[in-house]
């Protein structure tokens, strides 16, 4: 697969991926090949409605224009590796990419309401301390076709009702690194997904920030925050380096937000590193001009990291977050799932390749 979602055969051709193209792109791709208009609305129906996988099977087109159409273009839906279930119910996918990158999905149920962890990278080059992804090293760029191949797959299991689905971008890779392809991704995700039941976590690229901040339509916002000031917070986020808090609220300031949006500040509890008092009052001064609302994560602990890293005592997560409520945030605290199979915060890895390790440990406690 390349950047512009085309994928070789076995003789060498290129045929590109329908998959992941907006309707407006599908309609140029096709144009060459289709002869009425309305074919390209059967094919994205086709797609995204009834999941087909197969040119074959799309029997409300002829014989001859799916032979033809299969001479150009494939519908590259990714390999299930391995499928794992958590005693809670969560699914995690393990999906073996064309040119065998590996990518990792989670499927968190919530009721009648579930919600799809997405991966938009295959690895991360960003390295945060407190995260197997970046301790496994960067990947490729996923390309729009196998982002939304994601959410395709998971609609393939049993229960699924679009209704009823969040997806938010906090798998494998920092989405805002990844624009364009996140940019058609999301405008084919959203012709049957509410944007505002789809959120995008950052690392808090400003560049791209300020690229979601021109967009027409924008999905939800979510930072990660994970510490109140750039000494610590460069300690576990290497990006905050590039982009420190200063210039990276100034460009929050700046972000336009509905009436009643709020952007959500993602912090991992981390024993003894950013849970005290002191520092609930230095998130809450941090943010508090901002349309904000805090969502708390306990450090889950893996194998791959730093053993320092583990979460603190839960009266001390239930007193963080009572001190944001005083401080006049809304804070809530994320409950821990899928962590007997890895598919928790934080826990997704590529297996394809050996770790790349993080380069040296400069956590400050
Ligand atoms: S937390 Fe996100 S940005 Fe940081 S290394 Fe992991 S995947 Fe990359």
């Amino acid at each position: 697969m390349n950047s512009n979602g085309n994928v070789g055969n076995a003789g060498g051709e290129q045929r590109q991926d329908l998959l992941g193209l907006p309707r407006r792109k599908l309609a140029a791709a096709l144009e060459p090949f289709v002869d009425r208009p309305y074919r390209v609305e059967q094919i994205f129906r086709a797609l995204y409605e009834r999941g087909v996988t197969q040119l074959d099977s799309m029997t409300e087109l002829g014989k001859d224009l799916r032979q033809h159409l299969g001479t150009a273009f494939t519908i590259a839906m990714p390999e299930v590796a391995t499928h794992s279930v958590s005693e809670d119910g969560t699914e995690k996918y393990l999906f073996r990419l064309s040119d065998g990158a590996t990518i990792e999905t989670v499927d968190i149920p919530e009721g009648r309401r579930r919600t799809l962890c997405v991966s938009s990278q295959a690895g991360c080059a960003l390295a945060c301390r407190f995260c197997v992804t970046g301790f496994w090293g960067g990947g490729r760029n996923l390309t729009a076709g196998e982002i939304v191949a994601q959410v395709l797959a998971a609609q393939q299991g049993p229960d699924f009702r679009i209704e009823g689905v969040n997806i938010v971008f906090m798998g494998m890779g920092e989405p805002l690194l990844n624009l364009d392809a996140l940019g058609d991704a999301l405008e084919v995700l959203t012709e049957r997904i509410s944007r505002r039941r789809i959120t995008v976590s950052t690392a808090g690229v400003i560049p791209g920030i300020e690229a979601m901040a021109r967009w027409a339509k924008r999905p939800r916002l979510a930072i990660s925050l994970h510490a109140p000031d750039d000494e610590r917070r460069t300690s576990i986020m290497p990006i905050n380096q590039r982009y420190p808090l200063k210039e990276l609220m100034e460009a929050l300031h700046r972000y336009p937000t509905e009436p009643r949006e709020r952007i959500t500040f993602e912090y991992i509890l981390i024993d003894g590193f950013n849970d005290a008092r002191a520092d609930a009052d230095a998130v809450a001064k941090l943010i508090r001009d901002l349309p904000a609302k805090v969502n708390l994560i306990p450090m889950n602990p893996d194998p791959a990291l730093d053993p320092k890293l583990k979460p603190p005592p839960a009266t001390r997560v239930e007193a963080f977050r009572r001190r944001l409520i005083s401080r006049g945030l809304t804070a809530t605290v994320r409950k821990r799932k899928g962590d007997d199979v890895s598919a928790a915060c934080g826990q997704l890895r590529a297996t394809d390749r050996e770790p790349r390790g993080f380069r040296r440990s400069n956590l400050r406690f």
